[in-house]
């Protein structure tokens, strides 16, 4: 098959447009829609201080390339990288390789905390109590240190390389689960936290893992042994099938919500600070002290 804008062997076929792309083209495809919803949703400003939350896996790695390339000839932005090693055994020592080789190759200052440095314990060993779900421990967890990698970087904004299909997938998760708060929580505004970005949300994963292989980026295909939540699995699988009848889906998904997100306000919560560890928080002990069992 030819690439439509050009007569070159096409790399892909982007069903929900009816288009197919050579190399060239698909990337300034994707770079086009990256660009586009930064400017849209203001993700980018003007003296930003962006900090890239980089685990190593496709998506990250792929958001780093992309955002150094946008914005390297940007004096008034700074970027850097925050990787959080969870004491995955098996998995984060293969990704972990990946993210110090390219914020090494692109110059971007890179910062790495690690569960055991800064809790006394790793994921492996947190799970094997059988208290919590792997992923619920993580989730919080990471989520905690990279606020605070991200605030004492001075960041403006936190990157994330959440994709379509996550996006998608968490947006259907949430109306399924009745889950407004969570709803709101994805427009990224979460008091005491630093701003969240996503520039990948319009971009599917299968095009994230295209771009990366185009790219010649670090990325391999391992995959963390606690993978995913049984919900979203399920999710996951229905949104696929629904997509390949009716291709568009994941994008519909998308634009509704944004629509919606509209009229959702960010929660009115007062934030106080938790007394076992002076993070913000909501309640007097935060979620991650009250996990860690502190
Ligand atoms: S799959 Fe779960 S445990 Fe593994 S990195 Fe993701 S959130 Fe963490
Ligand atoms: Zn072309
Ligand atoms: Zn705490």
């Amino acid at each position: 098959m030819k690439c439509q804008r050009c007569s070159k062997t096409a790399v892909i076929y982007q069903k929900y447009s009816n288009a197919h792309l050579c190399k060239k083209h698909f990337i300034e495809d994707v770079e086009r829609k990256i660009k586009r919803d930064i400017r849209k949703f203001k993700m980018v400003e003007r003296g930003d201080r962006i900090a890239v939350a980089l685990s190593g896996g496709k998506d990250s790695i792929a958001l780093l390339y992309v955002l150094h390339k946008i914005f390297r000839n940007r004096p008034d932005i700074e970027l850097s990288a925050i990787t959080i090693d969870e004491g995955i055994h098996g998995y984060r020592e293969h990704t972990l390789p990946h993210a110090v080789k390219l914020t090494g190759e692109l110059g971007v200052p890179h910062t790495i905390r690690s569960f055991d440095e800064m809790f006394g314990t790793t994921l492996d060993e947190l799970t094997r109590k059988k208290e919590h779900a792997a992923c619920t421990l993580c989730g919080v967890l990471r989520k905690n240190l990279l606020n605070k990698a991200a605030r004492e970087l001075g960041a403006t904004k936190l990157a994330t390389g959440h994709n379509l299909d996550d996006e998608a997938q968490t947006i259907l998760m949430n109306y399924l689960r009745g889950d407004v708060d969570r709803m709101t929580r994805m427009m990224g505004i979460i008091p005491g936290m630093v701003l969240r970005i996503k520039p990948l949300r319009s971009i599917p994963e299968k095009e994230v893992a295209l771009y990366a292989f185009l790219n010649n980026l670090p990325v391999s295909a391992d995959e963390c042994p606690y993978a995913g939540e049984a919900l979203r699995n399920e999710i996951r699988e229905m949104v696929n099938n629904y997509e390949v009848n009716h291709p568009g889906t994941k994008y519909s998904l998308l634009g509704g919500f944004g629509a919606i997100s509209q009229a959702l306000r960010p929660p009115d919560t007062q934030i106080l600070q938790c007394k076992k560890c002076g993070e913000p928080s909501s309640e007097a002990v935060c979620k991650t002290c009250r996990l860690l069992g502190r």
